[in-house]
């Protein structure tokens, strides 16, 4: 069968400014690897293309048999228009990702088929029922097994490709409250691929510079350990996801991150507010931990990439003030800052919706950087402003600058990371925020 691939790009409602659109397509810093997934598993005798709009505009006109399509919340309504078009062609089309996992019946309505969870194990299924014209409506993807092996994914995009790509394990089994990617069917179901694969594919990578895109790579500390002794002598350099807890309290682990060449690890801290990570069940953070986690990557030299987010029915006005306070304190180099978003699926989402405080289902305003429902403890406004407020502050050209420096002690990629990370962090504060409206109510947040 002739298959196309459709990766669309989280753009938000937000347009690229000319110069925004020309470093995104000429250099690639974290390329997409969902789709390259898909086209990897699928059987040999088929044929397959990969289309991503960010590069080369979609060909309606072709005859595709199969139309695949993997999308998030943020593009969805893109993603169904694309779909609509390729089914008035007479293609057949699959939709698949978080988004269509979260609400697979409002994904079937645009779709022939709908694969919910992990899409690489269900595709198969759905491609064996396609050419004996017995297509599902919907597929649930099968558990992985310990003797599932997945292929190695080439990452060949259009531009100048900085990072390669891949993921060690799948799933994540801690299911915080507002996390997409395991509250979907499957998603907390943690799969290890054998290391000897991962390296396998590992050494097929052209780039010196990689991307771990695992949720976290410290759910089971001695598969992480191995990995890291076996890539030692690769001459690669990386960065990866994960918790507090294990890089707190594993030195060991944090050692063998710096000797296979990993320059930062990217922590999803979330809160400053014990209060708020118990509530929101994120079992792997406590506060009184940070210091030590991000004093034992720092003595090894690699730079730390943290994630917070804000909205949280704890959150009070107070809390990007108290935010930043510790951020500073803790000395993080990079720091990425969203509004909290209930995405379908998600207990999260069930919850509020329950209470009535979803103040809109126009997905692509799900992008992290919109208010999409009613907080707690103060106006939307007060949020969005807080969260955007936070982008000034922390990225001031000094302080930003003072960063970027402290990092050149730590050699060159650990300095390159934090400088693109810092530009990407600014392009999209720039091009994802919406104007601040003052309405009633409404008060600018004060920091430090
Ligand atoms: S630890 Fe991270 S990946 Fe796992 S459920 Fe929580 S937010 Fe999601």
């Amino acid at each position: 069968m002739n298959i196309l691939i459709v990766e669309t790009v989280w753009m938000g409602s937000a347009s690229y400014k000319f110069l925004d659109k020309t470093l995104l397509t000429a250099f690639s810093i974290l390329p997409t690897l969902q789709a390259r997934e898909i086209a990897a598993i699928t059987p040999k005798n088929h044929t397959v293309s990969i289309v991503n709009e960010r590069y080369t505009p979609i060909d309606f006109q072709k005859n595709y048999d199969v139309v695949h399509i993997n999308f998030v919340t943020s593009t969805a309504p893109h993603a169904y228009e694309i779909a609509d078009r390729f089914r008035k062609n007479k293609a057949l089309v699959v939709l698949s990702g978080l988004h269509a996992s979260g609400i697979p019946e409002e994904a079937k309505q645009h779709s022939d088929s709908v694969l919910i969870g992990r899409p690489e194990l269900a595709w198969l299924v759905a491609l064996q029922d396609i050419e004996q014209h017995k297509i599902k409506p919907f597929y649930q993807a099968p558990p992985f097994e310990t003797s599932t092996r997945l292929p190695p994914t080439m990452i060949s995009l259009p531009g100048f490709v900085i990072t390669g790509a891949l993921e060690a394990t799948r799933g994540c089994p801690y299911q915080c409250d507002f996390c997409p990617e395991t509250n979907i069917p499957g998603g907390s179901q943690y799969y290890e691929r054998p290391i000897d694969d991962v390296i396998t594919e590992m050494k097929t990578i052209p780039q010196k510079t990689l991307m771990f895109y695992d949720n976290s790579l410290t759910i089971h500390p001695e598969y992480t350990k191995e990995l890291f002794r076996k890539m030692k002598g690769l001459h690669k350099r990386f960065f990866c996801n994960g918790n507090v807890d294990v890089l707190a309290r594993d030195p060991e682990l944090v050692h063998l991150s710096k000797e296979a060449g990993c320059v930062a690890w990217l922590i999803g801290f979330e809160s400053v507010s014990q209060e708020t990570l118990d509530a929101i069940g994120k079992k792997t953070n406590r506060v009184d931990e940070y210091t030590q986690a991000v004093h034992n990557i720092h003595r090894h030299g690699m730079a730390v990439i943290g994630c917070f987010i804000f909205g949280f029915d704890t959150d009070t006005p107070a809390v990007f003030k108290e935010t930043l306070k510790v951020i500073k304190k803790l000395k993080i180099d990079i720091a990425d800052f969203s509004i909290l978003t209930p995405f379908p699926g998600t207990l999260l989402f069930k919850q509020l919706e329950q209470q009535g405080r979803i103040l809109t289902k126009d997905w692509k305003n799900y992008n992290l950087k919109t208010v999409v429902f009613t907080p707690q403890q103060m106006i939307p406004e007060e949020l969005l402003a807080g969260v955007q407020q936070m982008y000034t502050e922390f990225y001031t050209p000094l302080y930003a600058f003072k960063r970027i420096l402290r990092n050149l002690d730590n050699g060159f990629y650990a300095f390159f990371v934090v400088f693109s990370r810092t530009i990407i962090a600014i392009m999209n504060s720039r091009r994802v925020f919406t104007k601040v409206k003052k309405s009633k109510g409404f008060k600018k947040p004060t920091m430090p």
